[in-house]
């Protein structure tokens, strides 16, 4: 029966697939196809791993003292008997042999049926079952992990799935199906993981618009949902699913007349996409010639490649912290590893200029999963950012020593993120000179870099002129600003519908800060996920921003906006946007349209203005 579950908009884009559930716990386990003539040996692979377990556990068996609690005896019993389930193995031999799913992705998805029907049991000792099952595929997984896969797993992508096939899909029961990823929920690094994945989309129960999960998701550049509840819950594995990454809705179970429907709107989605790439080489200037700078967000240096294709004049925002995250034991990359991810950052991007952000991890990026547990009551106002650097100076002078030597290889910015106080500033600031003669005491070569506060916390927005006393350029991060303005915690979608990036008091502090840093000469930009929004960019045109920094896959849609706008006309109006008691009413009065441009170049010529002057 077809049912609709609703959540936030994170990614555009409709995705029609099957559902994978993973739990986020298992996420860390690859997910990759194999081919067809390896299906015996994963299969076996599986196999050895339960007989390992299978043994291992009968020796504990053999090895236990007379005087054992009957407890335990019973407990190893259970193992084994859940070990040597049938449902478990012929389960696992169906994802790989029918779907092609390496055993680890197999041994998990079955372990999620499994689980399911464990859930659904009356009886409350049957119940408790489900966490033995979860032990037990641990062991076998922990086992797998220790045996190295005698195939390499390089992701495989099959993201395809859109109109050729969209009739046959109900029927479609082959290894060419599309896949779409339901969580609960899945850290950034988990997100992460999954850039090269084999996913054509992403649900989740829980996450904000803004949080570090979605913007993860936003530069995967494939729909996603975040917020919807328990759709963990209702979905089933393998259920066929739209993804409606527009609205944010999420269709199970469609019927044959929803999925032409929804076939239809992805292939106007992919029409437009390929319409908006003509504009890849346009220079991003308004009609009445403003330059506009359309910069990248990234999160791996592998991603300059990206930015650079989709047509970046720079990096504005290399999220650095997504190194750190992730790693065994807490191991923080040293000065080498990173400088070598920096310098392929700065190479990647061929001359062009790239600001590193240091690391800004805490509240919804924790550096492992495991760290979530030990969070602090209120972590978006603790030891995030700046403030975690500035507590372990030897792990903040190894990654500022490692970007000022990047610097040799291109233009770099180097960002601060999160600051506040005049004491941070001045912390910052003697550190990195205390890492510039670090390096010049061991002879090593580094560059020069422009320096950078992001103005994310309402104080460093209002103390604005302070903080260009002491910095080259600012970037204001939007997602944070609002976040701390109107205190809505951006990953928590309880409260998504209060996190407004038109609040006047939002606007208020955006618009000051870009406007102190026009009238001292200096550069500002935005980089939280405000400046990929096109509803927003004549706004913060108006406004007088010349630089927004966003994922590349908004880029051009931005750069169309900025092609058809023209500034002059938008001061005036984007004034009374900012004093109105509803900006957002205020935005849609209707303006005298500016007069046609003889010519017209791409993007000027797409119909009459929609609503505000253009
Ligand atoms: C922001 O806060 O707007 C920003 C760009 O930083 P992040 O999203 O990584 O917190
Ligand atoms: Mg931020």
């Amino acid at each position: 029966m077809t049912f609709s579950i609703h959540g936030l908009p994170v990614a555009r884009g409709i995705a029609i697939g099957r559902a994978v559930l993973v739990a986020s716990s298992r996420v860390d386990v690859a997910h990759y196809f194999i081919e067809p003539n390896r299906v015996a040996s994963e299969i076996d692979r599986v196999r050895d791993g339960r007989n390992a377990v299978a043994d291992e556990i009968v020796r504990l068996q053999q090895d236990m003292p007379k005087d054992a609690p009957a407890e335990l005896t019973a407990l190893l019993d259970v193992h084994l008997m859940l070990l040597e389930d049938e449902t478990l193995i012929s389960g696992v031999k169906h994802w790989i042999t029918d779907r092609l799913y390496n055993a680890e992705w197999a041994l998990t998805t079955q372990l999620e049926i499994i689980a399911r029907q464990f859930d659904e049991m009356e009886d409350e000792y049957l119940r408790e079952r489900k966490a033995d099952l979860e032990q037990v595929v641990e062991r076998i997984l922990r086992y797998m992990r220790g045996v190295a896969s005698p195939v390499a797993p390089p992701p495989t992508s099959r993201r395809g799935g859109s109109h050729a096939r969209q009739q046959d899909l109900l029927l479609d029961d082959t290894v060419d199906v599309p896949l779409v990823l339901i969580a609960h929920d899945l850290s950034p690094a988990d997100m992460l993981q999954f850039k090269q994945s084999v996913f054509a989309g992403f649900v989740t129960d829980v996450g904000g618009k803004t949080s570090h999960t979605a913007i993860v998701a936003r530069s995967l550049d494939i729909p996603a949902v975040v917020g919807a509840r328990n759709a963990s819950q209702l979905v089933r594995q393998d259920d066929w699913i739209i993804i409606d990454g527009d609205a944010g809705v999420l269709i199970v179970d469609p019927s044959a007349i929803i999925l032409a429907e929804y076939g239809f709107k992805q292939r106007q989605g992919e029409l437009e996409r390929e319409r908006l790439t003509r504009l890849r080489h346009t220079p991003a200037m308004t009609i009445d010639g403003q330059k506009v700078e359309l910069l990248a967000n990234i999160e791996m240096p592998e991603d300059a490649a990206g930015a650079v294709k989709a047509g970046a004049v720079g990096v504005g925002l290399f999220r650095s912290e997504f190194l750190f995250m992730g790693r065994q034991e807490r191991q923080l990359p040293d000065e080498e590893e990173q400088y070598q991810a920096y310098r392929r950052a700065v190479e990647g991007m061929q001359g062009l200029p790239v600001t590193i952000r240091t690391v800004d991890v805490g509240a919804d990026k924790p550096l492992d999963r495991s760290a979530k547990e030990d969070a602090h009551l209120n972590p978006a106002l603790g030891l995030r950012a700046i403030r975690w650097s500035l507590a372990d100076p030897a792990m903040f002078l190894t990654q500022l020593r490692a970007i000022l030597r990047a610097a040799v290889h291109g233009p770099v910015g180097l960002l601060i993120p999160m600051l506040a106080h005049g004491s941070e500033i001045r912390q910052t600031l003697s550190l990195l000179d205390f890492a510039r003669a670090e390096l010049d005491n061991r002879g090593v070569a580094h560059g020069p870099v422009k320096l950078g506060a992001m103005i994310e916390i309402p104080a460093a927005a209002l103390t604005v002129k302070f903080f260009l006393r002491h910095f080259d350029f600012l970037s204001i991060g939007t997602n944070d600003l609002i976040q701390y303005t109107l205190a809505i915690d951006r990953a928590d979608e309880s409260v998504a519908h209060l996190y407004d990036p038109l609040h006047p008091a939002v606007l208020r502090l955006v618009a000051d800060t870009i406007a102190e840093c026009v009238a001292q000469g200096k550069g500002v930009s935005v980089c939280g996920e405000m400046a990929g929004d096109v509803s927003l960019t004549r706004l913060l045109l108006g406004l007088g921003l010349r630089s927004f920094s966003m994922h590349p896959t908004q880029i051009l849609a931005v750069k169309q906006e900025v092609l058809r706008a023209d500034a002059g006309r938008l001061a005036p109006w984007a004034q009374r946007v900012l004093m109105a008691d509803e900006p957002a009413l205020a935005m849609a009065e209707p303006v005298p349209p500016a007069p046609a441009l003889p010519g017209g170049g791409a993007g000027r010529d797409s119909g009459p203005a929609p609503l505000g002057p253009r």
